[in-house]
């Protein structure tokens, strides 16, 4: 195994970082969403790399990340409804579909015609880019099946040893993956939902479509639009059940839950919004985030995800948020963490 080095973000370390990417090796990179596992997207052996560390598929295409849309230009082809998303909204957290060019090995994106391209707002990310000179591939820096790392400590507690440094960027600003968009089917297609919302998106393109399994599980036989919706996402140790409703069923329904779970001997948690904390006297919670600022949620909901594991909760209940907005994203990992458990407090009997 390797000693995976934990760098702060000066001048000399950003160099050895850079170093080590345009030398074929991996490295823990910051970025506003999660913190991604890097390699330079132009060597074969370094990104077959990336697969390996983190056990992920072969067939579960990678993102790559470049300093701006002039460093895009020699990867894919940029119509002009993509260069306006991208003049809107990059750098930040959106990912686009588009057609790939013949650099592109076909490692990084699973043999299809497309590549997955993003420009990261992170100033780290930013200047690790800038400084290698080379586009990163990179997927998020988790060990396949747990919740992304929003610290470079959740990088170093899942990778230690299997990259050569991670660099410590603080913790992520948008907290959730970022927006994945198909720009090459005739609608724009959101394919995951991320810090750049449908509403935002529709103030640059005339529609736009959000991929209907954002919000359920994929049919039996269904064909997933995107690799990475088929596989198992993260799922706590603990088994997690969301709760919608009226506020006060939903608060009166954990409890009893709870209270049940807790007769049986079980070890147990809610997840409840900043707001509503005191709803749950004498029981364990742990904060959210604040409803009335969702995007709060979006930044601790992977810690708090990580914390629970941590601390080895067997039955877990959460509050749920409406799906708009940031919102949106959040649902969409909530509900996938839950394996899509949700019980409607309106239409349980409470005794
Ligand atoms: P991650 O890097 O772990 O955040 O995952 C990247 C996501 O983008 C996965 O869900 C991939 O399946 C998806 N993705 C990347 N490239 C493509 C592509 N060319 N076509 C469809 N989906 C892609
Ligand atoms: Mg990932």
């Amino acid at each position: 195994m390797m000693n995976t080095l934990l760098l702060s973000p000066d001048e000399e370390n950003l160099l050895l970082a850079a170093n080590a990417l345009k030398d074929g090796q991996l490295v823990g990179i910051p970025t506003e969403t999660v913190y991604g596992l890097g390699a330079d997207a132009l060597n074969e052996n370094a990104v077959r790399a990336i697969f390996a560390a983190k056990g992920r598929p072969a067939d579960n295409p990678l993102i790559v990340h470049v300093a701006d849309i002039d460093a895009a230009m020699p990867l894919c082809e940029i119509d002009q409804r993509s260069r306006r998303v991208m003049e809107a909204f990059c750098p930040g957290p959106i990912t686009l579909l588009m057609p790939k060019k013949p650099c592109v090995p076909s490692v990084v994106n699973a043999g299809l015609s497309s590549v997955a391209i993003r420009i990261p707002s992170h100033p780290v990310a930013q200047k690790l880019l800038r400084l290698s000179g080379v586009p990163v591939a990179a997927p998020s820096a988790n060990t396949s099946g747990k919740p992304s790392p929003t610290t470079a400590q959740h990088v170093y507690d899942d990778l230690q040893g299997k990259l050569a440094c991670i660099v410590d960027g603080g913790a992520c600003q948008v907290g959730l993956e970022s927006t994945v968009v198909d720009m090459t089917s005739p609608i724009p297609t959101v394919l995951r939902p991320g810090g750049v919302t449908p509403d935002m998106l529709l103030t640059v393109l005339d529609e736009i479509q959000v991929a209907d399994s954002v919000l359920r599980p994929l049919k039996e036989g269904e064909q997933a639009l995107s690799p990475g919706m088929r596989y198992k996402h993260y799922a706590p140790g603990g088994q997690l059940t969301l709760v919608r409703g009226d506020t006060e069923k939903v608060q009166q329904l954990i409890s009893r839950l709870y209270n049940e779970a807790q007769a049986q001997g079980h070890s147990v948690r809610v997840f409840a919004f900043e707001e509503h904390l005191s709803a749950y006297p004498g029981m364990e919670t742990a904060s959210i985030g604040r409803l009335s600022e969702p995007e709060t949620i979006a930044r601790q909901l992977f810690a708090v995800l990580r914390q629970a594991d941590a601390d080895g909760v067997e039955v877990l209940f959460s509050e749920v948020l409406p799906p708009e907005g940031i919102g949106l994203a959040v649902m969409n990992r909530l509900s996938r963490a839950a394996a899509f458990r949700v019980i409607d407090a309106n239409q349980e009997e409470l005794p």
